[in-house]
Protein backbone atom coordinates (compact mmCIF):
# COMPACT_ATOMS: atom_id res chain seq x y z
CA UNK A 1 0.00 0.00 0.00
CA UNK A 2 1.65 3.33 -0.91
CA UNK A 3 0.17 5.96 0.80
CA UNK A 4 0.50 9.84 -0.60
CA UNK A 5 2.82 12.60 1.11
CA UNK A 6 3.27 15.93 -0.23
CA UNK A 7 5.81 15.73 -2.53
CA UNK A 8 5.90 11.26 -2.83
CA UNK A 9 4.58 8.35 -1.95
CA UNK A 10 5.55 5.73 1.35
CA UNK A 11 4.74 2.30 1.19
CA UNK A 12 3.66 0.30 4.16
CA UNK A 13 7.00 -1.16 4.90
CA UNK A 14 8.52 1.95 5.24
CA UNK A 15 5.83 3.40 7.01
CA UNK A 16 6.28 0.43 9.77
CA UNK A 17 10.13 0.75 9.94
CA UNK A 18 10.40 3.98 10.63
CA UNK A 19 7.75 3.55 13.36
CA UNK A 20 10.02 0.87 14.80
CA UNK A 21 12.76 3.49 14.56
CA UNK A 22 11.03 5.90 16.32
CA UNK A 23 9.64 3.80 19.30
CA UNK A 24 13.15 2.36 19.82
CA UNK A 25 14.46 6.11 19.61
CA UNK A 26 11.89 7.50 21.95
CA UNK A 27 12.65 5.08 24.41
CA UNK A 28 16.51 5.66 24.27
CA UNK A 29 15.86 9.09 24.64
CA UNK A 30 14.51 8.86 28.12
CA UNK A 31 11.07 7.54 27.65
CA UNK A 32 11.89 4.56 30.12
CA UNK A 33 13.30 3.69 32.97
CA UNK A 34 17.10 3.66 33.20
CA UNK A 35 18.93 0.47 32.04
CA UNK A 36 22.64 0.69 33.65
CA UNK A 37 23.79 2.33 37.04
CA UNK A 38 25.10 5.19 35.07
CA UNK A 39 22.01 6.17 33.67
CA UNK A 40 20.30 6.06 37.33
CA UNK A 41 19.93 9.48 38.79
CA UNK A 42 21.34 9.56 42.09
CA UNK A 43 19.48 10.64 45.26
CA UNK A 44 20.69 13.77 45.19
CA UNK A 45 19.63 14.58 41.94
CA UNK A 46 16.05 13.24 42.49
CA UNK A 47 15.42 15.51 44.91
CA UNK A 48 16.62 18.66 43.12
CA UNK A 49 14.59 17.81 40.66
CA UNK A 50 11.69 17.37 43.14
CA UNK A 51 12.70 20.62 44.54
CA UNK A 52 11.97 22.92 41.37
CA UNK A 53 7.77 21.18 41.85
CA UNK A 54 7.55 20.08 45.84
CA UNK A 55 8.62 23.04 48.44
CA UNK A 56 9.85 22.52 51.64
CA UNK A 57 9.54 18.64 53.21
CA UNK A 58 13.08 18.44 52.75
CA UNK A 59 12.93 14.92 55.07
CA UNK A 60 10.38 13.50 52.78
CA UNK A 61 12.16 13.86 49.85
CA UNK A 62 14.99 12.55 50.85
CA UNK A 63 13.27 9.46 52.65
CA UNK A 64 11.93 9.63 49.17
CA UNK A 65 14.70 9.81 46.67
CA UNK A 66 16.85 7.64 48.56
CA UNK A 67 13.93 5.01 48.73
CA UNK A 68 13.61 4.84 45.01
CA UNK A 69 17.03 5.14 44.05
CA UNK A 70 17.28 1.74 45.80
CA UNK A 71 14.55 0.45 44.09
CA UNK A 72 15.74 0.95 40.52
CA UNK A 73 19.16 -0.22 41.61
CA UNK A 74 17.69 -3.16 42.65
CA UNK A 75 15.99 -3.91 39.07
CA UNK A 76 19.61 -3.78 37.87
CA UNK A 77 20.83 -5.56 39.61
CA UNK A 78 17.95 -8.63 39.37
CA UNK A 79 19.29 -8.59 35.13
CA UNK A 80 22.65 -9.47 36.81
CA UNK A 81 22.60 -12.88 36.54
CA UNK A 82 25.58 -13.51 38.68
CA UNK A 83 24.45 -12.64 41.28
CA UNK A 84 24.27 -14.12 44.64
CA UNK A 85 22.45 -11.54 46.82
CA UNK A 86 18.58 -10.90 46.23
CA UNK A 87 17.46 -7.84 47.34
CA UNK A 88 14.11 -7.07 48.03
CA UNK A 89 12.22 -4.06 47.70
CA UNK A 90 10.86 -1.32 50.24
CA UNK A 91 7.63 0.50 49.90
CA UNK A 92 6.91 3.50 51.21
CA UNK A 93 4.36 4.84 53.55
CA UNK A 94 4.18 8.65 53.45
CA UNK A 95 1.90 10.21 56.57
CA UNK A 96 0.72 13.94 56.30
CA UNK A 97 -2.22 16.19 56.38
CA UNK A 98 -4.63 16.81 53.51
CA UNK A 99 -2.72 19.12 50.82
CA UNK A 100 0.61 18.37 51.71
CA UNK A 101 2.00 17.21 48.73
CA UNK A 102 1.82 13.36 49.15
CA UNK A 103 0.41 12.68 45.49
CA UNK A 104 2.47 15.80 44.01
CA UNK A 105 5.99 13.55 45.36
CA UNK A 106 4.75 10.37 44.38
CA UNK A 107 3.98 11.83 40.72
CA UNK A 108 6.57 14.13 40.53
CA UNK A 109 9.21 11.33 41.20
CA UNK A 110 7.29 8.96 38.70
CA UNK A 111 7.73 11.82 36.44
CA UNK A 112 11.34 12.02 36.78
CA UNK A 113 12.07 8.22 36.33
CA UNK A 114 9.72 7.88 33.57
CA UNK A 115 8.04 5.04 34.48
CA UNK A 116 4.36 4.11 34.45
CA UNK A 117 2.48 5.77 37.49
CA UNK A 118 -1.50 5.27 39.10
CA UNK A 119 -3.29 6.94 41.58
CA UNK A 120 -5.71 4.47 43.36
CA UNK A 121 -7.75 5.29 46.01
CA UNK A 122 -7.90 2.77 48.97
CA UNK A 123 -11.89 3.55 49.94
CA UNK A 124 -13.27 2.34 46.73
CA UNK A 125 -11.55 -1.19 47.64
CA UNK A 126 -13.39 -4.23 49.31
CA UNK A 127 -12.76 -7.70 49.95
CA UNK A 128 -13.25 -10.04 47.23
CA UNK A 129 -16.66 -11.02 46.77
CA UNK A 130 -18.23 -7.63 47.90
CA UNK A 131 -20.00 -5.22 45.92
CA UNK A 132 -16.71 -2.37 45.35
CA UNK A 133 -13.53 -2.82 43.47
CA UNK A 134 -11.18 -5.83 44.05
CA UNK A 135 -7.52 -5.04 45.06
CA UNK A 136 -6.52 -6.37 41.40
CA UNK A 137 -8.00 -3.42 39.89
CA UNK A 138 -4.94 -1.36 41.09
CA UNK A 139 -3.40 -2.93 38.65
CA UNK A 140 -5.27 -2.55 35.72
CA UNK A 141 -5.41 1.24 36.14
CA UNK A 142 -1.16 0.99 36.27
CA UNK A 143 -1.50 -1.31 32.87
CA UNK A 144 -3.89 1.08 31.70
CA UNK A 145 -1.25 4.27 32.30
CA UNK A 146 1.46 1.98 30.45
CA UNK A 147 -0.22 0.97 27.39
CA UNK A 148 -1.34 -2.42 28.64
CA UNK A 149 2.20 -3.05 28.22
CA UNK A 150 3.33 -5.34 30.71
CA UNK A 151 6.70 -5.42 31.18
CA UNK A 152 6.36 -1.27 31.20
CA UNK A 153 3.98 -1.97 34.04
CA UNK A 154 6.06 -4.52 36.36
CA UNK A 155 7.91 -1.18 36.55
CA UNK A 156 6.25 1.25 37.71
CA UNK A 157 4.82 3.07 40.82
CA UNK A 158 1.21 2.42 42.43
CA UNK A 159 0.15 5.39 45.13
CA UNK A 160 -2.11 4.16 47.02
CA UNK A 161 -4.27 7.25 48.29
CA UNK A 162 -6.08 7.08 51.87
CA UNK A 163 -4.63 3.92 53.02
CA UNK A 164 -5.78 5.39 56.81
CA UNK A 165 -9.22 4.59 55.63
CA UNK A 166 -8.85 1.24 55.02
CA UNK A 167 -7.47 0.59 59.17
CA UNK A 168 -9.47 -1.84 60.94
CA UNK A 169 -12.67 -0.75 62.43
CA UNK A 170 -12.21 -2.03 66.09
CA UNK A 171 -9.28 -4.31 67.73
CA UNK A 172 -11.69 -7.15 68.81
CA UNK A 173 -12.39 -9.67 66.11
CA UNK A 174 -16.17 -9.33 65.63
CA UNK A 175 -19.02 -11.21 64.14
CA UNK A 176 -19.37 -9.04 61.26
CA UNK A 177 -16.77 -9.48 58.34
CA UNK A 178 -14.62 -5.80 57.56
CA UNK A 179 -15.00 -6.26 54.07
CA UNK A 180 -13.35 -2.44 53.77
CA UNK A 181 -10.83 -2.16 56.28
CA UNK A 182 -8.79 -5.34 57.33
CA UNK A 183 -10.44 -7.54 54.56
CA UNK A 184 -8.72 -4.97 51.91
CA UNK A 185 -5.39 -4.95 54.20
CA UNK A 186 -5.25 -8.58 53.93
CA UNK A 187 -5.72 -8.56 49.28
CA UNK A 188 -3.43 -5.97 49.04
CA UNK A 189 -0.54 -8.08 51.34
CA UNK A 190 0.10 -10.65 48.33
CA UNK A 191 0.15 -7.59 46.03
CA UNK A 192 2.91 -6.02 48.19
CA UNK A 193 4.88 -8.43 48.18
CA UNK A 194 5.35 -9.53 45.00
CA UNK A 195 3.76 -12.33 43.40
CA UNK A 196 1.99 -12.83 39.92
CA UNK A 197 -1.56 -11.41 40.20
CA UNK A 198 -4.49 -12.03 37.52
CA UNK A 199 -5.12 -8.42 36.44
CA UNK A 200 -8.92 -7.60 35.03
CA UNK A 201 -7.59 -5.55 31.84
CA UNK A 202 -10.45 -3.39 32.43
CA UNK A 203 -10.83 -2.94 36.45
CA UNK A 204 -13.48 -3.22 38.39
CA UNK A 205 -14.74 -6.60 40.30
CA UNK A 206 -13.44 -10.32 38.58
CA UNK A 207 -15.91 -12.74 37.30
CA UNK A 208 -14.87 -16.33 36.50
CA UNK A 209 -15.97 -15.55 32.40
CA UNK A 210 -13.45 -13.16 32.31
CA UNK A 211 -9.93 -13.17 30.75
CA UNK A 212 -7.07 -12.10 32.77
CA UNK A 213 -3.55 -10.71 32.28
CA UNK A 214 -0.88 -11.85 34.36
CA UNK A 215 1.15 -8.90 36.18
CA UNK A 216 4.10 -9.94 38.39
CA UNK A 217 4.26 -7.36 41.38
CA UNK A 218 7.74 -7.83 42.20
CA UNK A 219 9.18 -4.60 41.11
CA UNK A 220 6.54 -2.51 41.57
CA UNK A 221 7.30 -0.13 44.04
CA UNK A 222 3.60 0.72 46.19
CA UNK A 223 3.52 4.32 47.76
CA UNK A 224 1.21 4.38 50.52
CA UNK A 225 -0.13 7.90 51.82
CA UNK A 226 -3.19 8.87 54.35
CA UNK A 227 -3.61 11.54 56.76
CA UNK A 228 -3.95 9.28 60.05
CA UNK A 229 -6.33 11.69 61.82
CA UNK A 230 -5.49 11.09 65.21
CA UNK A 231 -2.31 9.81 65.12
CA UNK A 232 -0.66 12.30 67.29
CA UNK A 233 -2.32 11.17 70.53
CA UNK A 234 -1.30 7.59 69.61
CA UNK A 235 2.26 8.37 69.20
CA UNK A 236 1.62 10.80 72.82
CA UNK A 237 0.55 8.46 74.30
CA UNK A 238 3.06 5.56 73.55
CA UNK A 239 5.80 8.23 74.48
CA UNK A 240 4.62 9.75 77.72
CA UNK A 241 3.66 5.80 78.67
CA UNK A 242 7.54 5.20 77.93
CA UNK A 243 8.61 8.50 79.34
CA UNK A 244 7.22 7.39 82.83
CA UNK A 245 10.18 6.32 85.23
CA UNK A 246 13.39 7.12 83.01
CA UNK A 247 13.14 9.87 80.65
CA UNK A 248 11.00 12.69 82.20
CA UNK A 249 13.11 15.01 79.87
CA UNK A 250 10.49 13.66 76.50
CA UNK A 251 7.17 14.74 78.32
CA UNK A 252 8.30 18.57 77.94
CA UNK A 253 9.37 18.15 74.41
CA UNK A 254 6.18 16.79 73.54
CA UNK A 255 4.56 19.77 73.83
CA UNK A 256 5.63 20.49 69.98
CA UNK A 257 3.70 18.50 67.33
CA UNK A 258 6.36 18.57 64.76
CA UNK A 259 8.41 16.74 67.45
CA UNK A 260 5.40 14.40 68.27
CA UNK A 261 5.01 13.54 64.81
CA UNK A 262 8.58 13.26 63.77
CA UNK A 263 8.74 10.14 66.09
CA UNK A 264 6.00 7.96 64.38
CA UNK A 265 7.03 4.54 63.47
CA UNK A 266 5.04 0.95 62.82
CA UNK A 267 3.66 0.56 66.49
CA UNK A 268 1.66 3.89 66.01
CA UNK A 269 0.17 2.59 62.98
CA UNK A 270 -0.80 -0.90 64.07
CA UNK A 271 -2.50 1.13 67.03
CA UNK A 272 -4.20 3.15 63.88
CA UNK A 273 -5.33 -0.29 62.75
CA UNK A 274 -3.25 -0.99 60.29
CA UNK A 275 -1.83 -4.97 60.14
CA UNK A 276 0.98 -6.13 61.25
CA UNK A 277 1.89 -7.70 58.08
CA UNK A 278 0.73 -4.89 56.05
CA UNK A 279 2.97 -2.67 57.89
CA UNK A 280 5.97 -5.34 57.54
CA UNK A 281 5.58 -4.43 53.79
CA UNK A 282 5.94 -1.14 54.34
CA UNK A 283 9.51 -0.70 56.03
CA UNK A 284 10.00 2.95 54.93
CA UNK A 285 7.62 5.47 56.59
CA UNK A 286 7.50 9.20 56.24
CA UNK A 287 6.51 12.44 57.85
CA UNK A 288 5.45 15.26 56.07
CA UNK A 289 5.70 18.58 57.60
CA UNK A 290 2.47 20.34 57.72
CA UNK A 291 2.41 23.68 55.54
CA UNK A 292 2.97 26.34 57.64
CA UNK A 293 2.29 30.42 56.59
CA UNK A 294 6.17 30.73 54.71
CA UNK A 295 5.86 27.61 52.97
CA UNK A 296 2.49 28.10 51.65
CA UNK A 297 4.13 31.80 50.78
CA UNK A 298 6.53 30.16 48.55
CA UNK A 299 4.09 27.29 46.72
CA UNK A 300 2.24 30.18 45.49
CA UNK A 301 5.37 31.54 43.76
CA UNK A 302 8.16 29.19 43.57
CA UNK A 303 7.61 26.42 41.72
CA UNK A 304 7.84 25.83 38.24
CA UNK A 305 4.74 26.07 37.42
CA UNK A 306 3.39 28.15 40.61
CA UNK A 307 -0.27 29.57 40.96
CA UNK A 308 0.88 33.11 40.42
CA UNK A 309 2.95 32.06 37.36
CA UNK A 310 -0.08 30.48 35.77
CA UNK A 311 -2.44 33.37 36.15
CA UNK A 312 -0.29 35.92 35.04
CA UNK A 313 0.10 33.01 31.74
CA UNK A 314 -3.39 32.95 31.49
CA UNK A 315 -3.80 37.14 32.11
CA UNK A 316 -0.90 37.30 29.23
CA UNK A 317 -2.81 35.86 26.66
CA UNK A 318 -5.15 38.64 26.63
CA UNK A 319 -2.31 41.35 26.37
CA UNK A 320 -2.77 41.78 29.83
CA UNK A 321 0.62 42.47 32.67
CA UNK A 322 -0.62 40.79 35.92
CA UNK A 323 1.11 41.68 39.11
CA UNK A 324 0.29 40.22 42.38
CA UNK A 325 2.65 42.05 44.98
CA UNK A 326 4.23 40.00 48.11
CA UNK A 327 1.22 41.59 50.46
CA UNK A 328 -1.53 40.31 47.78
CA UNK A 329 -0.14 36.86 47.91
CA UNK A 330 0.16 36.66 51.70
CA UNK A 331 -3.69 37.79 51.93
CA UNK A 332 -4.30 35.26 50.00
CA UNK A 333 -2.64 32.54 52.24
CA UNK A 334 -4.11 33.83 54.92
CA UNK A 335 -7.17 33.62 53.78
CA UNK A 336 -6.61 29.59 53.01
CA UNK A 337 -5.06 29.01 56.01
CA UNK A 338 -8.31 30.08 57.75
CA UNK A 339 -10.34 27.49 55.30
CA UNK A 340 -8.21 24.54 55.86
CA UNK A 341 -7.71 22.84 53.02
CA UNK A 342 -3.37 22.52 52.89
CA UNK A 343 -2.18 24.04 49.46
CA UNK A 344 -5.02 22.56 47.48
CA UNK A 345 -7.12 25.43 48.59
CA UNK A 346 -4.57 28.50 47.63
CA UNK A 347 -6.30 27.85 43.71
CA UNK A 348 -9.51 28.21 45.01
CA UNK A 349 -9.00 31.66 46.95
CA UNK A 350 -6.24 33.08 43.76
CA UNK A 351 -9.52 32.11 41.61
CA UNK A 352 -12.22 33.70 43.72
CA UNK A 353 -9.86 37.04 43.89
CA UNK A 354 -9.33 37.40 40.51
CA UNK A 355 -12.91 36.48 39.72
CA UNK A 356 -14.04 40.12 38.34
CA UNK A 357 -10.60 40.51 36.48
CA UNK A 358 -11.17 37.62 34.70
CA UNK A 359 -14.77 38.39 34.07
CA UNK A 360 -13.98 42.14 32.50
CA UNK A 361 -10.48 40.31 30.69
CA UNK A 362 -8.89 42.47 27.94
CA UNK A 363 -10.42 45.73 29.09
CA UNK A 364 -6.88 46.54 31.31
CA UNK A 365 -3.98 46.60 29.82
CA UNK A 366 -2.11 46.15 33.71
CA UNK A 367 -3.85 45.24 36.66
CA UNK A 368 -1.85 45.37 40.00
CA UNK A 369 -3.20 43.19 43.05
CA UNK A 370 -2.02 44.73 46.24
CA UNK A 371 -2.76 43.93 49.95
CA UNK A 372 -5.01 47.31 49.66
CA UNK A 373 -7.35 46.42 46.54
CA UNK A 374 -6.97 43.09 47.25
CA UNK A 375 -11.00 41.87 47.66
CA UNK A 376 -11.59 38.50 49.33
CA UNK A 377 -15.41 37.71 48.76
CA UNK A 378 -16.23 34.39 50.66
P1 LIG B 1 -2.12 15.28 49.39
O1 LIG B 1 -1.06 15.39 50.46
O2 LIG B 1 -3.50 15.40 49.96
O3 LIG B 1 -1.92 14.13 48.50
P2 LIG B 1 -1.47 16.81 47.06
O4 LIG B 1 -0.11 16.30 46.87
O5 LIG B 1 -2.50 16.28 46.16
O6 LIG B 1 -1.94 16.61 48.56
O7 LIG B 1 -1.44 18.38 47.00
C1 LIG B 1 -2.47 19.14 46.46
C2 LIG B 1 -1.94 20.31 45.70
O8 LIG B 1 -1.35 21.25 46.59
C3 LIG B 1 -0.85 19.93 44.75
O9 LIG B 1 -1.34 19.67 43.48
C4 LIG B 1 0.06 21.16 44.73
O10 LIG B 1 -0.38 22.07 43.78
C5 LIG B 1 -0.13 21.75 46.09
N1 LIG B 1 0.94 21.41 47.04
C6 LIG B 1 0.80 20.71 48.18
N2 LIG B 1 1.94 20.63 48.86
C7 LIG B 1 2.86 21.26 48.12
C8 LIG B 1 4.28 21.51 48.28
N3 LIG B 1 4.95 21.08 49.34
N4 LIG B 1 4.90 22.21 47.32
C9 LIG B 1 4.23 22.66 46.23
N5 LIG B 1 2.92 22.47 46.02
C10 LIG B 1 2.23 21.79 46.95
Amino acid sequence: MLISGQNGFICENCIEQAHAIVKDGASKTGNSPAETMEELKKPKVIKEFLDQYVIGQDQAKKQLAVAVYNHYKRLLHAQDENREVELEKSNIIMIGETGTGKTLLAKTIARELNVPFCIVDATILTEAGYVGEDVESILSRLLMVADYDVEKAEKGIVFIDEIDKIARKSDNPSITRDVSGEGVQQGLLKLLEGSIVNVPPQGGRKHPDQKYIQVNTQNILFIAGGAFDGIKEIIERRMNKQAIGFSSEKINKTDEDEYILTNINAIDLRSFGLIPELLGRFPIITYLDKLTKETLVRIMREPKNSIVNQFIELFKMDGTDLVITDGAIEKIVEETIEKGLGARGLRGTTEKVLEDYMFSIGEDKKIVLTEDNILINR
